[in-house]
């Protein structure tokens, strides 16, 4: 299922897409590259789509050695969820864009509900010590997906590796633009933003040397994007 199924697909102006506030940690200064700390919101967010409710990451996992690391201020899933007037019993689906524990620490508590995760990111989850909580692995009902996936009308999953290898991205058509959760794929919007500009001057056929930028900016441009979320940045992209 490639990008021209996408484009082909009308849209829906009904489909809202709904922040999710997980709350907030804070990265070491050695983690930060400007030697200073930084507090980082966990977001999430929530697609109100006629079929059922989708929600894209679930939350901060906990475990003590984490905690004192990261010093996390968290809202679990259920009060999360609550601040926005929803509850678990709403949810149809779910995905994770990665699996580090500060986006899937909420899917034990979904049950039944499937979690869609790339099959490659839940493999290294599986292999590699120390990659995220195991509780957090053992505990989910997961469907792995290569590639890129319809999971609800009109709603797709896209591989965008980088963060991690199995990274992905959800893609919601309406009728006015794509809506793009971009997970992690950029920590913040402004390097969202110039990854985008560095595609526009090489589409422009600005000569090098020109900034290297993943493959898969350009499927995202190419779905005139109107809006781009961050797990970790209130700030959002827009054209
Ligand atoms: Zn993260």
């Amino acid at each position: 299922m490639g990008l021209r199924v996408i484009c082909e697909y009308g849209g829906m102006a009904d489909v809202a897409v709904r922040r999710v506030d997980f709350g907030y940690f804070v990265r070491p200064a050695e983690e930060t590259g400007t030697g200073r700390p930084r507090v980082e919101p966990c977001l999430g967010y929530v697609v109100d789509h006629p079929q059922g409710m989708l929600l894209f990451d679930t939350g901060m996992g906990s475990h003590p050695e984490v905690d004192a690391h990261y010093r996390p201020r968290r809202a679990g899933l259920r009060e999360a969820l609550a601040l926005i007037g929803a509850q678990i019993a709403d949810l149809r689906v779910a995905a994770n864009c990665h699996l580090h524990f500060d986006h899937c620490g909420g899917n034990p508590l979904l049950g039944p509900i499937p979690v869609f995760v790339q099959g490659a990111e839940l493999d290294i989850a599986r292999q590699t010590q120390d990659y995220t909580l195991p509780e957090l692995i053992e505990g989910s009902r997961f469907e792995p997906v290569t590639g890129e996936v319809e999971v609800l009308p009109g709603v797709f999953l896209m591989p965008t590796p980088g963060h991690t290898d199995g990274h992905q991205s959800l893609i919601v058509r309406r009728a006015d633009g794509a809506v793009i959760l971009a997970g992690q794929s950029h920590d913040t919007a402004a390097q969202y933003a110039a990854d985008q500009l560095a595609w526009r001057a090489r589409r422009d056929g600005h000569g090098q040397p020109l900034p290297d930028i993943p493959n898969w900016i350009d499927t995202l441009q190419q779905l005139d994007p109107r809006v781009v979320y961050f797990a970790h940045d209130r700030s959002v992209w827009t054209p």
